[in-house]
């Protein structure tokens, strides 16, 4: 889980060191790296709090690291864009960030903002998901409950549903899902995937039999129903 740790990712050394100053000051936990390319492993390693994401960067921009970290992780990524422009820029392609500050920047506004997506984050987003219908992931405490009994699950099988939970309906390739559960018990093999998959449908249709909660989209991959997931009132 998320150490507490803000991440900057910025090659302006003197803003870096302003943003770590404020940040420290703030009570957060601060960790700085200069490169684009350096951020998905720092990310898989470490789980900070929070990342802020400058866009120009050597190694990889910041659009294309923000992707990158969207197909494993939701963890809370405000964007640090250089020009106005480039702020329709960010909010057309839906990358996934969950705020952007505009240099030149008040510091102290950069606060403000972090604490807010702190906040708003507080709440894990897998909530509605949860409220909706009858699996149910609570990030807090990694558990999963299927019709209100809990399931016993392999981190694997749990960064999956997680996953799934997070983009309802959306179609994962079993290439993103391997970046998932890389880390875990992944052999290299993209049919791996699939008896995962398979396992986790199991332990799930243990307590809702008759519902297709995570489709097989041939070709493609694979996607959590949330129409299916949404039938709580249904009788079966
Ligand atoms: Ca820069």
């Amino acid at each position: 889980m998320a150490d507490g740790t803000i991440l900057i990712v910025e090659d302006e050394v003197k803003i870096a060191n302003i943003l770590k100053a404020y940040l420290v000051k703030a009570g957060y936990k601060v960790g700085c790296l200069d490169r684009g390319d350096a951020v998905v492993p720092f990310v898989r390693q470490n789980q900070p709090a929070l990342i802020l994401l400058d866009i120009m960067l050597p190694g990889a921009d910041g659009i294309e690291v923000c992707r990158e970290i969207r197909k494993f992780s939701d963890i809370p990524i405000i964007m640090i864009t250089a020009r106005v422009e480039e702020i329709d820029r960010l909010v057309g392609l839906e990358m996934g960030a969950d705020d952007y500050v505009c240099k030149p920047f008040s510091p102290r506004e950069v606060v403000a903002r972090v604490k807010a997506v702190l906040r708003r984050y507080g709440s894990p987003r897998t909530d509605k998901a949860s409220d909706a219908g009858e699996v149910c992931l609570i990030e807090d405490t990694h558990q999963v409950f299927a019709a209100g009994n809990e399931l016993k699950l392999t981190p694997c099988e749990y960064n999956l549903l997680k996953t799934f939970l997070g983009r309802p309906d959306r179609i994962f390739s079993r290439n993103e899902l391997i970046s998932v559960v890389q880390g875990y018990d992944f052999d290299g093999y993209d049919r791996t995937i699939d008896s995962h998959v398979k396992n986790l449908r199991k332990k799930i249709a243990k307590y809702l039999p008759h519902r297709e909660i995570i489709s097989t989209v041939y070709g493609f991959g694979y996607k959590f129903n949330s129409q299916a997931n949404r039938k709580s009132e249904m009788k079966d």
